[in-house]
């Protein structure tokens, strides 16, 4: 049995450079189109998978050629795809990403597709992966009572990544065991905005519910809450070049370390080290490291 469980989102990233973001009703011509394999559920298992530890997807994609192609690559990077199987009768996700190319800042329409009809039933129906799994990796790209069914069938520990920010049921909150908001997903879960280190910590010790909550703070690292008791997890130093999927590659690793067996403050500082190797190179997937790069960077 897979030791990682991951049930999500499977998407095409359909990747523009614009000059700048179009305002409503407006018109902007872009650079070239390019394709990339995306959504957060694939680059999460993608992650975990580049590290070393077998993982199984449970997901939905299109009867399309995009879908296929998606499968292919999760299938080449040794993710388990027994349980991604294309739906009829809706496309499968794509996210439509513009980048500004003198900022570098994106703006993304996800448009979820096939990822609606992953379906709490699905779940039930893959009950021995999700008991089994030492960790099931969620995320809020695939609809709620998914990812509230998964929680509960999971005999594991179960991860969240509760991006897109949405509102969380308290029923899912008892079901988390690890919670891993970005700063922003945090204000949002909270609702206030967090200014400083200090107001963060205070919003992850008052969500109760999660064993511990672990806030990734971009180029400030993480900051771990475990039993009310607050740690600042330093980044590893590097030179950005593009932090996409920068929290799924952190996500993955602390979902390895876990299953490896590692304590949650070290899991972190690993985790933080392969996040950050991932924003030194272009992409979502193509950037996530391999098990030797990590070890490589942590000496
Ligand atoms: P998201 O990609 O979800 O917005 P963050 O921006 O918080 O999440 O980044 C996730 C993790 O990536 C951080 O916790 C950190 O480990 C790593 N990271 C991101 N940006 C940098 C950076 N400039 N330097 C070092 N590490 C970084």
């Amino acid at each position: 049995m897979p030791k990682i469980a991951v049930v999500g989102s499977i998407n095409l990233d359909l990747v523009v450079p614009v000059p700048r973001h179009p305002r409503p009703g407006e018109t902007v011509l872009g650079g070239d189109l390019v394709e990339h394999p995306g959504g957060k559920g694939a680059n999460q298992a993608v992650a975990a998978a580049r590290l070393g530890v077998s993982v199984a997807m449970l997901g939905r994609v299109g009867a399309d050629d995009a879908g296929a192609r998606l499968r292919r690559v999760l299938d080449l990077e040794g993710v388990d795809t027994t349980r991604v199987l294309p739906v009829d009768g809706l496309p499968t996700g794509r996210a439509l990403i513009a980048v500004d190319h003198t900022s570098g800042e994106n703006s993304i329409i996800v448009s979820p597709g096939a990822n609606t009809a992953l379906s709490p039933e699905h779940c039930a129906s893959e009950g021995a992966l999700l008991r089994d799994a030492a960790v099931t990796l969620l995320q809020h790209e695939i609809p709620p009572e998914t990812v509230a069914a998964a929680a509960r069938l999971a005999g594991g520990t179960v991860l969240l990544n509760p991006a897109p920010a949405r509102e969380l049921t308290l029923d899912l909150l008892h079901m988390v065991d690890i919670l891993v908001p970005n700063r922003e997903e945090l204000a949002s879960l909270v609702g206030r905005p967090l200014p400083d280190l200090h107001a963060v910590a205070d919003a992850a010790r008052q969500l109760l519910g999660p064993t511990a909550v672990v806030v990734t703070l971009g180029a400030d690292g993480a900051l771990l809450c475990e039993d009310g008791a607050v740690a600042f997890v330093p980044p590893h130093p590097v030179t950005p070049l593009d932090t996409t999927a920068a929290g799924d590659a952190f996500c993955g690793a602390l979902a390895c370390g876990l299953v490896e067996g590692l304590g949650l403050h070290e899991a972190v500082r690993r985790a933080n080290v392969a996040a950050a190797l991932s924003t030194t190179l272009p992409g979502a997937q193509p950037s996530l490291p391999t098990r030797a790069e990590v070890a490589g960077a942590l000496g």
